[in-house]
């Protein structure tokens, strides 16, 4: 009865994939002096409230790999109102799922209770999925099991357990870890398409831990890629800082072009580098990650500001080029084509206005760079940008886009003393003055500004 025989080989299949392998404590390297106090703290009161307490996660994964963890996360049977009984120092946060956030004055622990992936069938009004399978709302609580198996790649789904100091793995993770291999928990294609940003976290996961993506997955990838474009705009907003400020900011831009996963985030910079004939575009782009990358190994600070002001000025360069040959000045230019710019791109990854504004005054200081003669020099170096977008322009003359000159003298300018700056800022005063006086007129010399 060979059908018969299948079923039962099944059952035993399914059986067998839900025991959980346990790695007691000496089975693997995970060991309490690693791991914050305040986790440590949290873990333990849970546990002798009576409730299971487990690190989950990306901690337990670098804490296996003999990396520093980023942040801990506590996962647990607990509900959130029972969470912030034990925690005087507890808010919960969030709309799609509840989570409680317990505040140490150095960190914050996240606790979440354990969640279960629902299936349209059993889903009833907790699931809410879309045509293409994105999932938009799933909090469902569940068991421990069921929170393994919702989770994004098998590495990702590692429990260390406070109660006997093990690793729980359900969904093979240990062994993938070992073999230093990415994979989705499940159908591929179905987990991209349940969450389209599990795409940017398999390139983020493979840059970072330096793992191989499983055939399945990177096979899924290009063609499932434009799916990002029905991902919520604010929501990228955040991916995309994680993509980029991981300390792998220009493997991970060659990973996400070469996924098709650029031009989604950022397509007027996908077309503007795909249109490249002079070489720089791209090499600017690349200068300005590398230099991101430096800055964070370094330990020194990097702004999402810039990242962005770097990652869309090939489109507002060309969009100020455009209108510039349009006769307007330059300056005019800038700021026109910053605003067409962004508009067009907040559609995509929203950026907060908090974060455009200093985007906006780096990219608009650009053409101001060319003022050497009188006293624009000065009020530039005086603008409370000036750093940020001087660096800018360095960035920019190294890759062959704005004159070394140009780049040089604004670096002497601050170096020099009183006398020797104004030698560099005199000269050829009467003919700027003609100059203004007629852009006053309302005249645009599009030589001119
Ligand atoms: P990092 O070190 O960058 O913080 P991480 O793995 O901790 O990596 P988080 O974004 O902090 O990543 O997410 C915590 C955990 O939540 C993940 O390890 C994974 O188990 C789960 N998770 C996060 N995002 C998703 C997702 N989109 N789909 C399924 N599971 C997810
Ligand atoms: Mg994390």
């Amino acid at each position: 009865m060979p059908i018969f025989n299948l079923v039962k080989k099944l059952l035993k299949q399914e059986c067998s994939a839900r025991q959980p392998r346990i790695y007691p404590r000496p089975e693997h390297t995970i060991s309490r002096s690693q791991i914050s106090p305040n986790a440590l703290k949290v873990l333990y009161r849970l546990k002798s409230a009576g409730f299971r307490a487990c690190l989950v996660g990306g901690c337990v994964r670098d804490l296996l790999l003999g990396r520093e963890p980023k942040d801990f996360d506590v996962a647990t049977d607990a509900h959130p109102n029972q969470i912030r009984e034990l925690f005087r120092n507890c808010r919960l946060i969030g709309r799609r799922f509840r989570l409680a956030h317990v505040h140490f004055r150095s960190e914050i622990i996240e606790v979440a209770t354990f969640r279960s992936a629902v299936t349209s069938r059993e889903g009833g009004d907790w699931l809410k999925q879309e045509e293409t399978g994105r999932v938009l709302r799933d909090n469902v609580y569940g068991t421990i099991e069921e929170d393994a198996w919702r989770r994004d790649f098998s590495v990702n789904a590692l429990y260390y357990d406070i109660a006997d100091f093990s690793v729980v793995d359900y969904v093979g993770g240990m062994e993938d870890l070992r073999n230093g291999l990415l994979r989705l928990i499940g159908d591929p294609g179905q987990r991209f398409r349940e969450d389209p940003v599990r795409m940017l976290r398999a390139v983020r996961f493979k840059t970072k831990l330096g793992f191989r993506l499983d055939h399945q997955c990177e096979a899924q990838l290009p063609h499932l890629a434009s799916l990002l474009t029905d991902v919520p705009p604010a929501r990228l907003y955040d991916e995309v800082l994680k993509l980029f400020l991981s300390g792998n900011a220009v493997q991970t831009f060659e990973n996400l072009r070469h996924y098709n996963l650029f031009a989604p985030l950022f397509p007027s910079t996908d077309i503007a580098l795909s249109q490249e004939h002079e070489g720089f575009p791209l090499v600017f782009l690349v200068k300005a990650l590398e230099n991101t990358d430096l800055r964070i190994q370094e330990n020194k600070a990097v702004t999402p500001y810039f990242l962005y002001a770097a990652l869309l000025w090939e489109p507002v360069r060309l969009a100020a080029e455009r209108i510039q040959a349009e006769g307007q000045a330059p300056v005019i230019a800038m700021q026109e084509a910053v605003s067409e710019v962004l508009s067009a791109q907040i559609k995509h990854v929203a950026i907060p206005r908090r974060v455009t504004l200093p985007m906006r005054e780096v990219w608009t200081l650009q053409p101001r760079f060319e003022h050497r003669l009188g006293r624009r020099p000065f009020r530039l170096l005086a603008h409370p940008r000036f750093r940020a977008a001087y660096d800018f322009l360095l960035i920019r003359s190294e890759s062959g886009e704005a004159d070394p000159d140009l780049a040089q003298w604004w670096t002497r300018l601050q170096q020099a003393n009183g006398e020797e700056r104004r030698k560099m800022t005199t000269g050829q005063k009467r003919r700027r003055r003609r100059r203004s006086r007629r852009r006053t007129t309302g005249k645009q010399d599009p030589a001119s500004s």
